[in-house]
C-alpha cells in the first residue's frame, strides 16, 4: 500500500499470502454448491463462533440485510441504535425490501443500548402495534468511535431478547476487534446471539466478504434470501481464499492495530490545535480546534503531501477519524505524527 491511508480499514489492500492463496484456489460452482473453498470458510467460520452453520456474502451491508430478512416477517419491527449501521448507513434496506421497520433506542458513548431502552422499545400483544422480532446489536460501534462491548453486556441483551422471545442478531462488521479488546474468543462474545454478521474485508484484509454465522435452521433461509437479493456466486473460492487467510490468521493480529491506535492518540496529544476526543480498538477521534492553524480541508491537503490520507467524519466538520490496520505500522504512525506536528507548526 502505497499511500498512508488512515480513512478507514475498508481500504486495506490484500495481502500476499492471500494473493497466492487465490491465485491457487480450488473452486467449483457455489450456487450448486459445489465450492470447496467457499464450503471450508463458512464452516471454519461456524466453528469458530460456536454456531451450526455459516454462509458467505459479498458484503456487510447485504448479510444484515440477509439476516433480517431470514428473521422477520414484513410488517415486523427490529430494534437497534439510532446510531447503527444498519439504520443509518444501508438505505433503508429493511424497509426498502423487507417491510421491516426499525424501532431506534439511543445508542450511548461507550456504544451500548441501554437495556432498559430496549425493554421499552418493546411491543405487547396488541392489534395496534407492529410486532417486535429482532434486537440488532453493532459490535464494535462504529459511530461512536469503534467502541467494543462486553461478553458481559452482549448476554445481557441477550437474555432479554430471549426472554420476551425475540431473537438477537449481531451486527459485528468489527466482531473480531471487539473480541481482541477484551481478550475473549468471538464464540464467548457472541454466544447468545441467533446470528452474526462479520467482514473479512476490514481489518482483516480480505479484498471481499463477509460471513453470516446461525443455527442451521436459519442459515437455511438465509441462503435463500442471499439467492433473491442477487447475492448468489459461482466460483466464489477465490475470494473465500483469502476470507480462509482473514478468519485464521488476521483476526490474531488485530492487538498491533489496537496498539497503534493507542501509540498514534498518544502522539497527537500534544499537538497544539488537535484534541483527542476518542481512541477505543483500532479507531482514533480528534478535533481540529477552531484556532488551529489550518481549516479541515487546508489540513486535508497539506497531509495528502505527505502522502497521508485522512477525512472529516461524515456530517462533522472538525471532527477527524483515523482508522488503524494491517498497512498502517508504527513507523507510518510516526511518519503521521510527525507530518500534523509541522503542517500544524
Ligand atoms: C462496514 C460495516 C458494515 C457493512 O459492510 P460493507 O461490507 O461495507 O457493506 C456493516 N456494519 C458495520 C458496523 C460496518 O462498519
Amino acid at each position: 500500500m502505497d499511500k498512508i491511508d488512515l480513512r478507514s480499514d475498508t481500504v486495506t489492500w490484500p495481502t500476499e499470502a492471500m494473493r497466492q492463496a487465490m491465485a491457487n484456489a480450488a473452486v467449483g460452482d457455489d450456487v450448486y454448491g459445489e465450492d470447496p473453498t467457499v464450503t471450508q470458510l463458512e464452516q471454519d467460520a461456524a466453528r469458530m463462533f460456536g454456531k451450526e452453520a455459516g454462509l458467505f456474502v459479498s458484503s456487510g451491508t447485504q448479510g444484515n440485510l440477509i439476516a433480517l430478512l431470514a428473521h422477520c416477517q414484513r410488517g415486523a419491527e427490529i430494534i437497534c441504535g439510532d446510531k447503527a449501521h444498519t439504520f443509518v448507513y444501508e438505505q433503508a434496506g429493511m424497509a426498502a425490501l423487507g417491510g421491516i421497520m426499525p424501532h431506534t433506542v439511543p445508542v450511548h458513548d461507550d456504544g451500548s443500548l441501554a437495556l432498559d431502552d430496549i425493554e421499552h422499545a418493546i411491543r405487547g400483544d396488541n392489534p395496534h402495534f407492529p410486532r417486535t422480532q429482532l434486537i440488532t446489536i453493532e459490535n464494535t460501534q462504529g459511530t461512536v468511535g469503534g467502541q467494543p462491548l462486553s461478553q458481559t453486556y452482549m448476554h445481557s441483551v441477550a437474555d432479554l431478547a430471549h426472554k420476551h422471545d425475540l431473537k438477537l442478531h449481531i451486527d459485528g462488521a468489527r466482531i473480531f476487534n471487539a473480541a481482541t479488546a477484551y481478550n475473549v474468543s468471538v464464540a464467548e462474545l457472541t454466544a447468545g446471539a441467533d446470528s452474526v454478521t462479520f467482514c473479512l474485508s476490514k481489518g482483516l484484509c480480505a479484498p471481499v466478504g463477509s460471513v453470516l454465522v446461525g443455527d442451521a435452521d436459519f442459515i437455511h433461509e438465509a441462503h435463500r434470501m442471499r439467492k433473491v437479493v442477487g447475492g448468489g456466486m459461482r466460483q466464489a473460492g477465490v475470494l473465500a481464499a483469502a476470507g480462509l487467510i482473514a478468519l485464521h490468521e488476521m483476526s490474531q493480529r488485530l492487538q498491533a492495530d489496537h496498539d497503534n491506535a493507542a501509540y498514534l492518540a498518544e502522539g497527537l496529544s500534544d499537538i497544539p490545535g488537535l484534541r483527542v476526543m476518542s481512541c477505543a480498538t483500532n479507531f482514533v477521534f480528534f478535533y481540529l480546534e477552531e484556532d488551529a492553524k489550518l481549516s479541515p480541508d487546508e489540513l486535508k491537503a497539506a497531509l495528502a503531501e505527505y502522502d497521508i490520507l485522512i477525512n472529516p467524519y461524515p456530517g462533522f466538520k472538525r471532527k477527524f477519524r483515523c482508522v488503524l490496520h494491517y498497512w498502517i505500522t508504527r513507523e507510518r504512525v510516526d511518519h503521521v505524527v510527525n507530518a500534523l506536528k509541522t503542517v500544524l507548526a
